[in-house]
C-alpha cells in the first residue's frame, strides 16, 4: 500500500510542477502577483494576500509606475490609530479629489480595476479614452451610516467613487446613469461587475439608498458584490 500513496505524492506533485509552468502567471497560484497582467482566476486572492505583504505589495506599485509618499504608522494606542498608508501621488488616471490616503493592497486593486477595466472599458465602449475618475474620498473617520461599527474608509481600506469622465468631455454618473439603458448605464454595470472580481467589497445603487451615487470599494475583511 505504501507504493501507492508514494506514486500519489508523486503524481500530485507532477501536477503542481506542470501547472506552475503550464498555466499563465494570472490563473498560477504559485506566481507572485503581476498588477500590469489581465485579471484572471488567481488576481483577488493575490491581491488580498498583498494586505500581509506590505514591502511586495509596494514593490509590484513601484514595477506598475504608480507614485505615492509613504504615511508612516500612527503612534500605538493613539484614538482610530493607522498602521502604515500611502498617498497616492499618480496613477494612469488622474481623480478629482487629490492626494488620496489608502492602504497598499487598496491601491492595488484600484490600480488594476482601473488598468483591466475602467479603461479598456472606456475604448471599447464610447471609443474614448478615460480622463478622469471622480471620487467623493477614500480616508475617513467615521462609522458605516446608522451603525456603531467602523468604516473601512476609517482603515483607509476603501474609496468612493461617484462618476467618470471621458477625454471627448462626456460624463458619466453612477447616480444618473446606474439604471439607463445606454452606453453608459452599459459602462457602470462592467466597471460595477469587474470591482466585484477585485475588491472584498463593492456596494452601488442596489444596494441601498445610501450608495445611490457612488460605488463604495473596500479591502477589508467582509465580501460582498451588490
Ligand atoms: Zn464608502
Amino acid at each position: 500500500m505504501r507504493w501507492r500513496a508514494n506514486l500519489g505524492f508523486i503524481v500530485v506533485f507532477a501536477v503542481l510542477i506542470i501547472l506552475n509552468f503550464a498555466a499563465p502567471s494570472q490563473h498560477n497560484p504559485f506566481r507572485q502577483p503581476d498588477l500590469t497582467e489581465p485579471i484572471g482566476w488567481t488576481t483577488y486572492n493575490k491581491l488580498t494576500k498583498l494586505k500581509y505583504n506590505p514591502i511586495m505589495c509596494r514593490t509590484k506599485l513601484d514595477e506598475a509606475g504608480v507614485e505615492y509618499e509613504v504615511i508612516p504608522a500612527d503612534l500605538p494606542g493613539s484614538r482610530g490609530s493607522l498602521g502604515e498608508t500611502l498617498s497616492l501621488q499618480k496613477s494612469l488616471t488622474p481623480f478629482n479629489a487629490a492626494p488620496l490616503r489608502m492602504s497598499c493592497h487598496q491601491i492595488a486593486a484600484l490600480y488594476v480595476w482601473e488598468r483591466h477595466v475602467l479603461r479598456p472599458q472606456a475604448e471599447r465602449i464610447f471609443g474614448s479614452p478615460l480622463r478622469q475618475i471622480e471620487t467623493y474620498g477614500s480616508f475617513s473617520c467615521r462609522n458605516i451610516a446608522g451603525t456603531r461599527q467602523r468604516s473601512e474608509h476609517s482603515f483607509a481600506n476603501a474609496i468612493d467613487v461617484s462618476g467618470f469622465v471621458l477625454e471627448d468631455g462626456r460624463q458619466i454618473s453612477v447616480r444618473r446613469h446606474w439604471r439607463a439603458d445606454n452606453d453608459y448605464g452599459l459602462f457602470l454595470k462592467r466597471a460595477h461587475r469587474g470591482a466585484c472580481r477585485l475588491f472584498s467589497v463593492t456596494l452601488g445603487p442596489d444596494y441601498d439608498a445610501a450608495h445611490a451615487d457612488h460605488f463604495h470599494l473596500d479591502m477589508g475583511s467582509a465580501e460582498t458584490c451588490k
